[in-house]
């Protein structure tokens, strides 16, 4: 199964040279840094503690670039918490230790030798068992599962206490490892996928080579019976593999999720190198010599995922996006809000594409999903405003496709540009407002005009989108005569151009003021209500809200 990319965090450019390094023998590590601090890393960030938390609890490993205390008090508070451990270490700044902290039972001692080979020190490897064997017992590779963790622990103080052991079955891995094996010996590993009893001289590992096949709707309780029944390992079961036709159904993925395997799909026509065996109750397991590797089988259900970056900065970001763009494979946009969701890791791949092309990168999306690849479509700010989230949908509308309407579709928000501009000036829309695109591309003018009169008329605050371009020179003017039939030439107005973007603007103006040379199609336009007021902050710019009441001051 595939690892997460380890997080590089580092404090301070001292660190760089060493993060490179590290990055170099995990390519898919992308390097925090603190902002202020360093610059040209993947990911900046400001808060050290909060950051590394954040990270540790989404179970992303952490290559720390600090002292091991550090790490070790700022994830303490984390450490009693049950749930999934991912791996923890700490690389000294000079790149002459690498000490593994955490994740013992995973792999972080695996990422300790691969840092240190790419380091050329020899990593500080703490694990007795894995001292003396050469390999975590408790640790079986992928495509094997462990039987019990407690009976373990006690099975390999046995074994460094100078006990043999026999190995049953068959366990390539342990070949190169240095057991000392006598066929005499109490002890045994024993490699197989029957059900049995676990028993304290004996280190069950289960190969995961069984998967059941599920040509209806069923309970994870009926699999765990059907699976006593034919004398298989709950253990060993790999996967359910479903026919296309199932990809939508709910009762699927909550079975697939109780008993922690992955849900494939397959074609009626595929075949699966497995031997059939039926169970009492018509369930059909199928049995293969050696591991299975559930990624080769069939494919999962596609997702499909519309996400908003917010205006661009990364702090704006929310987590859940983040997340989404670390398991894509496959991201499509327009190019400059590609480039601005990365960096990506090699194996994603990337489909730019131009602004316009909307209806055709929304029926792309799903092409891909169907296949059963993760896939995200980027907009900026939210994608539900003037942005990708309503083409998606519509796509899917229009489509008779039943693999497209099984794929699982998200859309997930962002800061939108009205919003961080009006962060930033205050509070201009503090009270109600009006949001509209003045993009006459998909909509006739006069309805523009209408809305404008009508909002006006009504007392909204307003912000527009899409406020002037080449191709619409004229528009915004005139939208402003129909605005100052309603407003006096006072009336607060704030620009926002390249909000959380470098090199960002903000200025707040009249309506008096306002001609439409001071906007372009980067600009947001905010402009108050009757109610809408400023005052001057301590910096000599200025503060501006609406009030949250209307009328008479309560
Ligand atoms: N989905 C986006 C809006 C897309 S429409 C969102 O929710 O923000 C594009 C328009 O949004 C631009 O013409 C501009 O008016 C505004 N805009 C987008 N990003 C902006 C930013 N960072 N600063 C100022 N305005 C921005």
């Amino acid at each position: 199964m595939s690892r997460p990319a380890p997080a590089i965090v580092i404090l301070g450019s001292g660190s760089l040279n060493t993060a490179r390094r590290i990055q170099q023998c995990c390519s898919e590590a992308l390097i925090y840094g603190l902002a202020g601090r360093v610059e040209d890393v993947d990911r900046s960030y400001s808060d050290f503690g909060a950051t590394l938390r954040e990270l540790y609890q989404q179970g992303t490993p952490i290559i720390a670039l600090c002292a091991a205390g550090i790490v070790i008090r700022t994830l303490a508070p984390l450490l009693l918490e049950k749930g999934a451990e991912p791996p923890v270490l700490a690389v000294a700044e000079d790149a002459s230790a690498v000490v593994p902290l955490l994740g013992g039972l995973g792999w972080v001692n695996d990422l300790a030798r691969e840092i240190a080979a790419g380091l050329g020190i020899a990593p500080a490897i703490t694990t007795s068992g894995e001292l003396r064997f050469g390999t975590c017992l408790l640790n079986p590779p992928s495509g094997y599962a462990l039987g019990d963790l407690e009976l373990g622990k006690r099975f390999v103080s046995d074994l460094l206490a100078g006990e043999p052991v026999r190995i049953e079955g068959d366990a390539p891995w342990l070949a190169s490892a240095q057991l000392p094996e006598s066929q005499q010996a109490r002890l045994s590993i024993h490699i197989g996928s029957a059900e049995r009893e676990p028993a304290a001289d004996e280190l069950l590992i289960y190969p995961r080579n069984v998967l059941l096949k599920a040509s209806a709707e069923v309970s994870a309780q009926t699999i765990r019976e059907a699976l006593h029944e034919a004398k298989l390992a709950w253990q060993s079961l790999a996967c359910i593999v479903a026919p296309d036709t199932l990809m939508g159904s709910a009762q699927l993925r909550e079975t697939a999720l109780e008993l922690a395997v992955p849900l494939r799909f397959v074609s009626a026509a595929e075949q699966l190198p497995v031997d059939w065996r039926e169970s009492g109750s018509g369930l059909k397991f199928g049995v293969a010599l050696a591991p299975l590797d559930p990624q080769q089988i069939g494919r999962a259900r596609g997702r499909l995922a519309v996400i908003g970056l917010g205006p661009g900065a990364a702090e704006l970001m929310v987590p859940a996006v983040k997340a989404e763009l670390a398991r894509a494979n496959d991201v499509l946009g327009y190019e400059t809000y590609v480039r601005m969701a990365g960096p990506f890791r090699a194996d994603q791949v990337l489909h730019c594409t131009d602004n316009r092309e909307e209806m055709q990168r929304a029926r792309h999306a799903f092409e891909l999903a169907a296949q059963g690849r993760s896939v995200v479509v980027v907009s900026s700010g939210d994608p539900g405003v003037f942005a990708m989230a309503a083409a998606v949908l519509e796509a899917l509308h229009e489509s008779t496709e039943p693999q497209w309407h099984s794929v699982d579709l998200e859309i997930l928000p962002g800061v939108s540009a009205s919003l961080a501009t009006a962060a930033q000036a205050g509070a201009p829309l503090g009270h109600d407002f009006c949001v509209m695109s003045l993009s006459d591309n998909l909509k006739p003018w006069s309805i523009i005009e209408k809305r404008l009169d009508l909002a006006s008329e009504a007392d909204l605050a307003l912000a527009f989108y899409n406020p002037i371009s080449r191709s619409r020179p004229w528009q915004l003017g005139v939208a402003l005569d129909i605005v100052r039939r309603h407003r006096t030439a006072q009336t607060p107005v704030v620009l926002g151009r390249d909000i959380g973007r470098p090199g960002q603007t903000l200025r707040v103006i009249t309506l008096g003021d306002l001609t439409p040379d001071q906007v372009d199609m980067r600009t947001m336009v905010l402009i108050g209500s009757s109610t809408t007021c400023t005052f001057p902050r301590a910096d000599g710019t200025q503060w501006v809200y609406t009030p949250r009441w209307y009328g008479e001051k309560p």
